[in-house]
């Protein structure tokens, strides 16, 4: 069997993996991303190279070390870096001595049945059948893990005992990694699901909620991210999150074949701010704070790698539109320089920043009820 493996990004190791297994491959899932795969990544990439870039290159090694011999890695075409990244990852671990073999996978508007050619080239027996089943269980795991944390983060900041729904959620993760048929997939989710509900919650006011954007690698993967979601649920935040990768998957490999203008809505949302796409999810980054102002969120978080040009671009826009909705935005950018210590000091700040705002608006409230204006 091929042993073939794929850079992290969260916990999408998981349908990642099913996938290969169901084309009849052996999946090598890299060690979960650590301090030592960002040192081995650093070490090899150019100083200011992506900082998930770096993270992949760190991930690809550790891969090799437990005997991978392929490397898929998606592709992409714009203004921002990532169309270069399966190239310039692959000329980097050559010129660092590993020879691997990558398989770059573009999103088919551009290059029409290559996913099926390079699918037929490292398993050549496979039928559309068979890739169309292996897809599927991708996509159901995907969505599985998409729905249990989007409710993971609805629930963590009114549980009672701390760290309840976080262990909820490792165990979930096993059972998911493990389900080998659809209905398993199913009765996973919805066991789990029954059980978070049952988890005894606090009595309390409406929690903080805070829109989580930026960069998809730095929102979605948290072991470059710190843990955001946690650290923030548990200081009593809910945390909704903008992206996810089965949205990103169905706008770049179904949308833009066949609703090529599936991003109009966005560019309207941006249009005072930002004329036109910049590639990665600046346009998002930008479109998703105005909609999170309407919507009556108390705060927005962008989360950028170091160097990143859309979120850059983004950031230029944001201290406009705070001030114009009234919403505190903070901008976290993170590389291999950063410390847990140093995220977890200006999330506590921002927060207790949010409460005073929410303190000022009560108090002028209660006053105006008193003095009926
Ligand atoms: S979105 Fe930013 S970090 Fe990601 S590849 Fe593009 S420039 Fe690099």
């Amino acid at each position: 069997m091929i042993k073939a493996t794929f850079p992290h990004l969260g916990n999408f190791y998981i349908p990642c993996a099913a996938l290969l297994y169901e084309l009849g491959l052996e999946p090598v899932v890299p060690p979960l991303t650590s301090q030592r795969t960002i040192m081995l990544g650093t070490k090899i990439a150019p100083e200011f190279a992506c900082f998930p870039l770096k993270v992949n290159l760190g991930n690809y090694i550790e891969a090799v070390e437990a005997g991978a011999e392929f490397i898929f890695m998606a592709g992409g075409v714009g203004p921002c870096r990532f169309g270069y990244y399966g190239e310039i990852q692959r000329e980097i671990l050559q010129d660092s001595g590993y020879q691997m073999e990558f398989i770059v996978f573009e999103a088919p508007k551009t290059h029409p049945q290559e996913l099926w050619v390079k699918i037929k080239r490292v398993v050549p027996r496979n039928t559309l059948s068979k890739l169309a089943k292996a897809l599927y269980v991708f996509w159901q795991k995907a969505r599985a893990i998409e729905e249990f944390d989007r409710l993971a983060n609805k629930i963590r900041p009114l549980e009672q005992k701390q760290g309840t729904i976080s262990n909820l959620q490792n165990r979930f993760y096993r059972l998911i990694d493990n389900a080998s048929s659809i209905k398993d997939i199913h009765s996973v989710l919805d066991d789990s699901i029954s059980e978070m509900q049952a988890i005894p919650l606090r009595e309390t006011n409406y929690p903080i909620k805070v829109a989580l954007l930026g960069e998809i690698y730095m929102v979605l993967e948290p072991r470059v991210n710190f843990q955001i979601e946690k650290l923030l649920g548990e200081m009593g935040v809910e945390v909704v999150r903008t992206i996810h990768l089965t949205e990103w998957i169905l706008e770049h490999l179904c949308l833009s074949i066949f609703k090529p203008d599936w991003y109009r809505q966005l560019l309207l949302l941006a249009k005072p701010y930002l004329g036109n796409t910049v590639g990665g999810h600046g346009l998002e980054t930008i479109a998703h704070t105005v909609k999170a102002a309407v919507n009556g969120f108390q705060g927005v978080i962008q989360l950028a790698p170091f160097t990143c040009m859309p979120e850059i671009v983004a950031m230029q826009a944001l201290p406009d539109i705070a001030k114009k909705l009234s919403i505190p935005v903070l901008t976290i950018i993170i590389d291999e320089h950063s410390a847990q210590a140093g995220i977890e000091t200006r999330l506590e700040a921002f927060i207790d920043l949010i409460n005073y705002r929410r303190q000022q608006t009560s108090g002028k409230r209660n006053l105006e009820l008193e003095y009926g204006n």
